[in-house]
């Protein structure tokens, strides 16, 4: 039917036969997800030799042309191993780098420029940035996706305000354009039961089940609050969210995660890693008792 139909794969079970069997299948694109090298991968999955059996997998792919890419979930435990897998990508001729934002546990804004996840998520988006930048430099071709956190987009603006000022106009046009986050937009969940859920993120959520009623009817069905809340233009966000400037970019990031962190699925999404200063708003009354240092301020001039 025309899709453009991609894979997800831990990769331990591609092998020769398999690999020619996905390449006749057609997939558009193969991702693997490594959450670190060697040890550290094996480590993650509890099995031993999960790392070499995943990266032949992936070099199988690569060498029946296949479209292939790294998946990467970065966690406080594994981040020491996204230099790694940076390399790996560049070594091993792989076409795509995505990276996948821990998840976040945290108290909303408190301490937002000391938190670890904040400043580590940060870091992280620099040296992908910069990774990127280098191919673009050398005119080689690779892929840069990150994911689950839409705040990803008005960073790089920043990015771009910092490093080709003349450009940003431009690039925010581009990002306003594609309007943050999509969820039970332009991206749905039909679960292995038949199940829908507004992404793959809720599926604690039902929202119908395509055996008994045909999806082109419960996509649109706004008598859903979610549904009704994730399809407002825009979309009705509280806190930090509500008030910040890069809204248009943004699209007040992922509602799920503000649904299970604060039990409101309108409120502002807490894994936000944008400082006050940075979104336009005034300083959050509940820092006042934290000492504040300001420590990103540069990048949003
Ligand atoms: S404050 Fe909310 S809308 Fe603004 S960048 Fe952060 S997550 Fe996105």
């Amino acid at each position: 039917m025309g899709f453009y139909v991609g894979l997800s794969s831990n990769g331990t079970l591609i092998d020769e036969a398999m690999s020619h069997r996905i390449a006749e299948i057609g997939y558009d694109y193969v991702g693997v997800s490594l959450d670190g090298i060697g040890p550290v991968h094996d480590e993650f999955r509890r099995q031993k030799g999960a790392y070499d059996a995943a990266l032949n997998g992936i070099r199988l792919c690569r060498d029946r042309g296949i479209k292939v890419g790294v998946r990467f979930t970065m966690t406080e435990r594994n981040v020491e191993s996204l230099d790694g897998l940076l390399d790996l990508v560049d070594r091993e001729g792989i076409d795509k780098f995505y990276l996948s934002h821990l998840v976040y546990a945290g108290r909303g804004n408190r301490f937002r420029g000391d938190d670890a996840f904040h400043v580590t998520t940060r870091e992280a988006m620099d040296r992908v940035f910069a990774r990127c930048w280098g191919y673009v430099q050398r005119g080689e071709k690779k892929e840069f996706v990150t994911g689950n956190n839409d705040a990803d987009g008005v960073y790089f603006l920043m990015w771009v305000q910092k490093n080709y000022p003349e450009h940003v106009e431009h690039i925010k046009e581009k990002l306003e354009a594609w309007g943050g986050n999509a969820s039970g937009v332009n991206v749905a969940n039909i679960d292995n039961l038949g199940t829908v859920h507004p992404d793959t993120m809720w599926w604690h959520y039902d929202l119908g089940n395509v055996k008994t009623r045909p999806f082109s009817e419960i996509w649109p069905d706004t008598s859903d609050p979610i549904m009704a809340g994730l399809k407002a233009s825009p979309r009705r966000i509280k806190g930090r969210c509500g008030q910040c400037r890069h809204f248009a970019i943004c699209g007040g990031n992922t509602r799920v995660r503000a649904q299970q962190l604060t039990g409101d699925a309108w409120e502002e999404d807490p894994a936000c890693y944008l400082d006050d200063t940075e979104i336009g708003v005034a300083a959050d009354r509940r820092v006042v008792n934290a000492p504040y240092t300001g420590r990103h301020h540069d990048a949003a001039e």
